[in-house]
Order: structure tokens, then sequence, then C-alpha cells
């Protein structure tokens, strides 16, 4: 399975917002965003990028698909369907992406960030409905009960890495009781995690 491996903070640097791609450690002061002393591109940065119309196009897709850790094929496979599916295809878009089952784990607090989330699919600690899914691109849907696996180690990793991000907040089509997650309904555009402009993303990838 191909994986980003540039270092995460490089590419929130890159997109020059936060990408939470390290968990609760970006919530810290360690965060290289935080510690940045202008606003990208604003009067305290060293380099001032004035972006074309189509570099502007490019950055909103790119900060979608790291912010979600998918790839190009990917994520053009979820454009495709977005296309597809009735209604507004940036909100379409969206609400695919959140869907992913290793961003619901994200904001259960099971995995740290996306990408652990990931890797505890990966290694086969999770059940949706009773059965197991290692696939992190499983698209949930409304009435699945996610939990962790039925072994010992798996349900006290999972308390560790819940324990670890208690303070995380939960979105409101989502509830988590101890280990045990709901998904309540599907969530709508409002509800979606991350601060993108997706007619951009649409208007670039339909071209
Ligand atoms: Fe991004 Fe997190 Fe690194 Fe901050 S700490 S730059 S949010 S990955």
């Amino acid at each position: 399975m191909a994986r980003h491996v540039d270092p995460k903070c490089r590419l929130c640097r890159r997109e020059g917002v936060k990408l939470y791609l390290k968990g609760y450690r970006c919530e810290t002061a360690k965060c290289s965003i935080a510690k940045r002393r202008g606003v990208p591109g604003g009067r305290m940065s060293k380099r001032v990028r004035k972006l074309s119309s189509y570099g502007i196009h490019f950055r909103e897709k790119q900060k979608l698909k790291r912010f979600y850790g998918v790839f190009e094929k990917q994520f053009r496979n979820y454009y495709y369907k977005a296309e597809r599916k009735e209604g507004n295809t940036g909100e379409n878009l969206l609400i695919l992406l959140e869907r992913r089952l290793d961003n619901v784990l994200c904001h259960f607090g099971y995995g740290h960030s996306r990408s652990h989330a990931r890797q505890v699919i990966n290694h086969g600690h999770i059940t949706v409905n009773g059965k197991k899914v290692d696939i992190p691109s499983f698209l949930v849907k409304q009435g699945d009960v996610i939990k962790p696996a039925n072994k010992e180690n798996d349900i006290n990793m999972i308390k560790m890495n819940v324990e670890a991000n208690k303070d995380r907040k939960q979105p409101s089509w989502l509830e988590r009781d101890e280990l045990d997650g709901r998904v309540l309904q599907l969530p709508n555009r409002d509800e979606v995690s991350i601060d993108i402009q997706e007619q951009l993303v649409v208007e670039l990838c339909s071209k």
C-alpha cells in the first residue's frame, strides 16, 4: 500500500494550514505552523509567492488529499463517484471522504491521526457491525457500529488511544460510548472537518 513518506509537518507548511497529521501533538506549541511568526504568504513570511489561478485550484486539491491521506488515483475515483451522485459534486466529494473508516476512527480517538487510524485498521484491530474490517477506505453508513476486535490486546490498545485523545471533540453525526462507536447519520457539509473551498477542487477536476 502506498503511503506518504514526506515529513508530516512539511506537508502542512506547504499548504500553509494545520492539517492535523500528527494527532494530539498538533494541538501543542510544538506544531510548526503554530510556531510560525507570520501568516504564510503574509508580510512576515520569508517567501511571498503569488499563485496563478491554476496554482490556487491545485493547492486546494492537494490540501484536501493530504488532509484525508489519499493519493491522486484514489482521489479521482472519489471525484467520479461524487459526480455520479445527485446533488452538489463538491459536497458529495467531501462527504465521501468524511465517511472513510480511518477518518471516523480518528474522530473517535481510536487512532491519534488519520495515518495512525489506518495502521490500526490495517492490523485488523477493528470490527464494523461485528465483522473485522481491514480496509481504511471502507465507507461507513448510517447505523454502523464500530468497535475494537474482541482480543484483549485490541481492546487495551484502543482504550489507551481513546484516553490519549479524550479531549477530541466528536462531530454530531457520530457517537461514542466507551469503546462502542456508532454512526448516527451521514455527515452534511457543515460537519466536514476541513476548511476547504471544494468548488475550486471541482473546477480543477472537471477540466
Ligand atoms: Fe501539521 Fe500537526 Fe505538524 Fe502542526 S504538528 S505542522 S498540524 S502535522
